[in-house]
């Protein structure tokens, strides 16, 4: 049996790292086109520009947008409008309110949205969140730092307005927070921007949980050598440590194996569990946390940022 056909739009690093060999090893799924200006996929129709792609292929019930942000919302409204299903990569949109209207819009034209987090799918964020429910948590530290050069050579959209900075990656580790703890709010942000950008390359922030703890997070773009995404949460009952990404875990100082990383082919899964269900899954609870770091954040500038 066939899977549900698919179109992947926006041919870049992410699609083809993940979205196109995870269709391709799907059974759910088929590509049946790519919509992209430049990028071009061997084997299925190749389309410039999306308008045509939903016109000449009523054939296909699904896209998957793999684009920057910034131009995701146009690109997502005309494929709800086209009556399609639709993937949404992190993040969701470049500004909560587009992605309130996309949800009220999949809503009005009875298609499945979906605004992933890949972070989610990583091995040991379900079984973190169950070690953790029922726990006291006294204290939560996030220390996200990663090499820009090496994880988005070239990419100009991310130093742009819309283009997140080192929230792109850092969005991340607060995709996983607000999927194991208590509601988080930010109290207090510092936005290290370079003086040749408008995103920021570092940011630390603390927030604050009604629960009764507090969250400190570090994210840097400038970390050359080992690169270092983890979560350490104190409770009641020990430790809790996620470390690269959430693919390991160690609790009370036991060093727990999350088994294979397979972050998208659980996010292609659970697309297909929403086509079945005809629900959506639109969780803006990260973004809200970037959104209100740049509004209270004190910028600070730092030194040019040259590739
Ligand atoms: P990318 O390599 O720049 O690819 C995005 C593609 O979108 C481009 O190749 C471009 O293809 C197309 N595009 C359409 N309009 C564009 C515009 N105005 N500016 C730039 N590109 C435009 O970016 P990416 O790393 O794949 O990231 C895309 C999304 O995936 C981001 O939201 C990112 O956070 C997310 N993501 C990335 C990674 C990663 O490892 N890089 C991991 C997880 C999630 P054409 O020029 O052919 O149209």
């Amino acid at each position: 049996m066939n899977g549900t056909k698919i179109a992947v739009v926006g041919i870049g690093k992410i699609a083809r790292d993940q979205h196109l060999p995870v269709i391709e090893a799907s059974t759910q799924f088929e590509l049946a086109a790519a919509v992209s200006r430049h990028g071009k996929v061997d084997v299925v129709e190749n389309y410039t520009d999306l308008e045509t792609m939903l016109r000449e292929r009523p054939d296909i019930p699904a896209v998957a947008l793999c684009t920057p942000p910034s131009v995701r919302y146009n690109m997502a409204v005309a494929s709800i409008k086209a009556g399609r299903h639709v993937l949404l990569e992190k993040p969701p949109g470049a500004t909560l309110g587009e992605v309130d209207a996309l949800a009220e819009l999949a809503g009005q034209h009875n298609v499945s949205l979906f605004a992933t987090w890949h972070s989610r799918f990583a091995p040991c964020v379900e079984p973190a969140r169950q070690w953790l429910a029922g726990k006291t948590i006294r204290h939560v530290e996030i220390i996200w730092k990663e090499d820009v050069r090496r994880w988005h050579p070239g990419q100009a959209w991310i130093w742009e307005a819309g283009g997140f900075g080192v929230f792109d990656p850092g969005i991340n580790a607060l995709s996983i927070l607000t999927a194991i703890v208590p509601p988080v709010f930010v109290t207090e942000a510092v936005l290290q921007v370079p003086k040749n950008v408008q995103m920021p390359i570092a940011a630390q922030l603390k927030m604050r949980s009604q629960a009764g703890f507090d969250v400190a997070a570090d994210f840097d773009w400038r970390q050359e050598g080992p690169q270092t995404w983890d979560i350490r949460i104190e409770t009641d009952a020990g430790q809790l440590t996620l470390t690269e990404g959430g693919s390991k875990m160690s609790v009370v100082g036991q060093g727990q194996d999350g088994g294979l990383e397979a972050e998208y082919e659980g996010i292609y899964h659970r697309f297909a569990e929403l086509l079945k269900s005809g629900e959506s899954d639109v969780d803006p609870a990260p973004l809200q946390l970037v959104a209100d770091s740049f509004l209270s954040g004190r910028t600070v500038d730092v030194e040019a940022f040259h590739e």
